[in-house]
């Protein structure tokens, strides 16, 4: 090979190695660039946190008919231009008592955007969490589990947590399509201090719904208790 040839080669080559490097940072669970990050808390105790993610939906009276069935207080990751549409639904959730977090204005992957897109993202969504009567500290999920530069650096700037997960069941479709197998899972897989994310507020997640029952009949016969994020975080050892 010529010279240059071999310079463009390892060139390219190392560009490729960086944007894998950056592709796997941004997605990952356990550490990113700025400020803190929380997939699981450290604790000899055993409590679990179950967080739900987007909406909220039409199917709000459903999942808290759910919840409320099983006793559990859960943390919503919501997204404001769902809550927008749905302001009532929003309040019902800080009515019966659930955690909200801020999930983002539009779940847009928060990677390659600008610091002002940010802002407005996370600022929006805050407010109309406010609009519903929530009060306490407003933790934030990225949409995607996705996030690089400018949105770990903002959200340290103002001291906000960023909260991920420990356990997705139905992120994998064999699983995700069965109730039964979601149990499973969470039941192999919990520690104390997990955090356990399902999608329920879609027609289509309608076994993740459905395995709330049992995830929590289950898990609090291996002796677990529920607790929302932010209480889960103050059991942190
Ligand atoms: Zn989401």
């Amino acid at each position: 090979m010529k010279k240059w040839t071999i310079r463009v080669t390892l060139t390219f080559a190392v560009l490729l190695m960086i944007a894998y490097a950056l592709f796997q940072l941004s997605k990952s669970r356990t550490y990113q660039l700025f400020g803190e990050l929380t997939n699981r808390v450290d604790t000899n105790e055993k409590v679990v946190a179950l967080t739900l993610d987007d909406g909220p939906t039409e199917k709000t009276d459903e999942v808290l008919k759910v919840l409320k069935e099983a006793d559990v207080k859960a943390t919503f990751f919501v997204t404001g231009a769902e809550l927008k549409q749905h302001p009532e639904e929003g309040k019902k959730i800080a009515q019966a008592g659930h955690e909200l977090g801020n999930h983002s204005y539009s779940h847009t992957r928060m990677v390659l955007k600008s610091p002002s897109f940010i802002k407005d993202e996370i600022e929006k969504t805050d407010q109309l969490i406010r609009d519903t009567g929530y009060q306490k500290e407003i933790l934030f999920r990225p949409p995607n589990g996705k996030k690089l530069v400018f949105l770990p650096y903002y959200l340290s700037q103002h001291n906000r947590k960023t909260i991920m997960w420990d356990i997705e069941p139905d992120s994998y479709e064999d699983i995700g399509s069965n109730s039964d197998k979601i149990v499973q899972h969470v039941k192999e897989n919990v520690k104390s201090g997990s955090i356990i994310l399902l999608h329920v507020m879609y027609k289509n997640r309608e076994e993740s719904l459905k395995s709330i029952k049992g995830v929590v009949e289950s898990l609090r016969e291996q002796g677990y208790t529920f607790r929302t994020v932010s209480e889960l975080l103050t059991e942190k050892k």
